[in-house]
């Protein structure tokens, strides 16, 4: 393996005068000492990166806003670009030559709109055969007259004729710089930027299917650029023209261009036991040996991530990096751009920006709110990359250092500034989001989901957060709508308090375990819905996890074991976004499930609290409770004999007799209708003479008592007594009135 082998073939000839010996000591002043890096330091450098970079996005956008989209835009659909680029770096200026070849999806389709800084001058718009369109250029669009209608489902293509000097801000847009006195041209285009330096449907939901890239600059600069390059042409005049293809497809802010002198060295990812792709890699010629040490790891990168993902997506092509002069990582499709300084050769950038590859480039989110689409599964590869690479304690302890605890939502609200898209918590959150959604789903669904999410008709095009949910569920067939709800739209976390106690049965020796949670945030959602893991302890080595499911502020579980607990632990491992603080048992009510009763029979059951000093004061606070119980407020018996069927909700307060504690829960108590028929005194299921002997029998020779008391009562007075036998005598043999179910006191 030569990784630091210089590149072969034409590469090789056309750039040997340009390389370095490769010798160069890099600029690393303040490096730190990567090697032995903790995840906590390693973030940390990562988080304070990624927040300068953001910082300086602003002014730019502040005068480049214009991203309302007219609806006539989405009347097409993009197919192709040939994008033609001379490159002036002297005076700064580009000259383009931009065809769009586009279908329409409306009929009478006579004008398209492009997005197109009007700072470049628009020299002319015309056909193949040189007819020439009108256009009106302003602002950031240019809107082009078609030469005739066209319908539904028929192609249509111009190009736009173009120069000038791109209009560019701190961070993104098209850069004329110096490097120790050679130009370092380099492009950043997300999200809004492509539009000031070339025309397109500068949107990330329309990717053309594929787009040829022509740039022509001096013959000292090499253009690194996506695709495979095809071809280059001497012009003769000082300037050479390369000619990449990019054969799938691809979004706007992806097309970049790197131009400078570069130590071109080439990698292979071996795929196959006979096929391998190139790894093209661009560094400045002075980071030709920091270039070779850090992004030496791609091979590798590239084998782990095509293992959890699956293969490569733009396996025809060619992965590679090339320097920029921005400050960080970029995951330009094919062709990353890194700074020219340790940042750039980090592994977890490195790692970062080749699962924007799968991530990103080869599933785009459809619109800048779900940025977390692109941002937190490229971050969240970083931990899944480690835990291959260490194991899976350095993968939690990774993930710990992407622990975000500031405010805001996953989902932006706000996507007018990069700043605003761009903020720390689509990576961080956005990660943990899927490090949750992993345990919720369990660790081979929810590989099986990134396959299905890989292979999903949204390969190579663009997704919607519903879009991902949708595949979520499929494959684990459960309902996570409430996980993606609480978590992409709400704020921060939960906060849980919990606490628990052990208690003996003496009905059967065993051990009641009861445990509260109760999460008592004030940001919104109020109530997280989540699964969450219990472990219980019995000895050492003898541990066992439940699983329940809080989607309440407060609720206390209720378990029975052979033997008490000597500990338990709520998310042992780790596997929620939250914070949760064990606290002492205070004062609960315990809501066992209560008995089911039966309309007209007596019927008892207790209330149970616990904690505080065991003398109890209950109270009903609210809801239905069937008439004829009554709720003892010493012994917390509810007992009688119920006269109403039906279900009955209510709220049972609980007050420690001689604390402050107190407790409150919800109860329901189901009361089933009397079975049978009224004055059916034996119930024997008939109504007749054997129902008056029986209870002549009953009254008068001590004979049985009626099994269904209402039912011996067909007088309804509360009371079996002699009236009754007359009431069935009366409606046996003289007519009388049909006897109801149920006393009337
Ligand atoms: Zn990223």
């Amino acid at each position: 393996m030569t990784k630091n082998s210089l590149l072969a073939g034409f590469l090789a000839f056309f750039l040997l005068p340009l390389m370095t010996s490769g010798s160069d000591i890099p600029d690393f002043e303040n490096l730190p000492y990567i090697e032995n890096m903790t995840p906590s330091q390693m973030h940390r450098i990562m988080a304070e990166a990624k927040a300068a970079a953001f910082d300086r996005s602003r002014a730019i956008e502040k005068s480049l806003r214009d991203i309302s989209y007219t609806h006539a835009q989405t009347d097409f659909d993009v197919k192709f670009y040939r994008i033609e680029l001379a490159v002036s770096a002297p005076d700064s200026t580009i000259y383009g030559n931009v065809g769009t070849t586009a279908e329409a999806l409306v009929n009478n389709l006579d004008t398209v709109v492009l997005d197109f800084d009007a700072t470049l001058t628009i020299d002319s718009v015309y056909l193949q055969d040189g007819t020439r369109l009108d256009y009106l250029h302003s602002g950031m669009t240019v809107t082009v007259g078609l030469e005739r209608a066209y319908q539904s489902g028929e192609t249509f293509s111009f190009t736009i004729r173009y120069h000038g000097t791109p209009t560019s801000g701190f961070y993104q847009g098209f850069f004329f710089r110096y490097r120790g006195g050679v130009p370092a041209i380099y492009t950043l285009s997300e999200p809004y930027m492509a539009r000031s330096w070339w025309p397109c449907k500068d949107r990330p939901d329309d990717k053309a299917d594929s787009i040829d890239i022509i740039v022509t600059c001096d013959t000292a600069l090499f253009c690194a650029s996506n695709g495979n390059l095809t071809d280059t042409l001497r012009n003769g005049d000082g300037t050479w023209t390369f000619y990449y293809a990019v054969r799938y497809p691809i979004t706007t802010y992806l097309f970049s261009l790197s131009i400078s002198k570069f130590t071109i060295w080439k990698d292979w990812y071996h795929y196959s036991p006979t096929d391998s792709m190139v790894i093209i890699n661009h560094p400045y010629t002075d980071q030709y040996t920091a270039s070779v040490t850090g992004w030496g790891i791609t091979p590798y990168a590239l084998e782990v991530l095509s293992g959890l993902f699956g293969e490569y997506p733009f396996i025809n092509e060619k992965y590679g990096h090339a320097n920029f002069g921005w400050g960080g990582g970029m995951e330009h499709q094919t062709v990353t751009s890194m700074i020219s300084n340790w940042f750039g050769y980090y592994e977890p950038v490195v790692v970062h920006e080749l699962a924007h590859q799968w991530w990103g480039d080869m599933i785009t989110c459809n619109n800048w709110h779900e940025i977390w689409l692109n941002e937190g599964f490229a971050s969240y590869s970083e931990a899944l990359y480690y835990e291959v690479k260490n194991g899976r304690n350095y993968y939690h302890s990774y993930m710990d250092q992407m622990d975000y605890a500031d405010t805001g939502a996953i989902y932006r609200y706000d996507t007018t500034n990069s700043d605003a898209i761009f903020d720390l918590i689509v990576y961080d959150k956005g990660a943990w989001f899927l490090h949750m959604l992993r345990h919720i789903v369990g660790d081979s669904t929810f590989f099986e989901i990134l396959r299905a999410y890989y292979d999903s008709p949204y390969k190579y095009g663009d997704v919607t957060s519903a879009q991902f949910l949708e595949i979520c569920e499929t494959v684990s067939g459960m309902d996570l709508d409430y996980f993606f709800q609480d978590w992409l739209y709400g704020q921060l976390r939960p906060n849980y308090l919990w606490s628990y106690m052990n208690e003996l049965d003496p009905s059967d020796g065993k051990y009641w375990t009861f445990f509260m949670i109760n999460q008592v945030q004030v940001s919104q959602p109020q109530v997280f819905r989540m699964p969450i893991d219990l472990r219980f302890t019995y000895s050492p080595g003898d541990t066992s996890t439940t699983v329940v499911f809080h989607d309440t502020r407060k609720r206390i579980y209720i378990f029975k074991n052979d033997q008490g607990p000597s500990d338990i632990v709520l998310d042992p491992n780790k596997w929620i976004l939250r914070n949760a603080t064990k606290t002492t048992w205070a004062y609960n009510l315990i809501p066992f499930p209560l008995n089911s009763g039966q309309q007209y029979q007596p019927f008892s059951d207790t209330i149970v609290a616990r904690g505080g000093t065991g003398f109890h004061k209950f109270t009903l606070k609210s809801g239905t409770f069937p008439a004829g119980l009554t709720l003892d407020t010493l012994s917390g018996i509810i007992s009688g004999t119920p006269h109403d069927y039906g279900t009955f909700n209510f709220n049972i307060r609980a007050n420690d007799q001689y604390s402050s504690y107190k407790d409150s829960a919800d109860y329901t108590l189901t009361v089933a209708p009397v079975a049978g028929l009224a004055g059916d005194a034996d119930n024997n299921g008939a109504v007749n003479i054997l129902d008056i002997t029986f209870l002549l029998g009953y009254l008068y020779k001590s004979g049985a008592a009626p099994p269904v008391k209402a039912l011996a009562d067909p007088n309804r007075s509360c009371d079996i007594s002699v009236l009754d036998i007359t009431y069935l005598i009366s409606l046996l043999y003289k007519d009388g009135p049909d006897p109801l179910i149920g006393c009337v006191p």
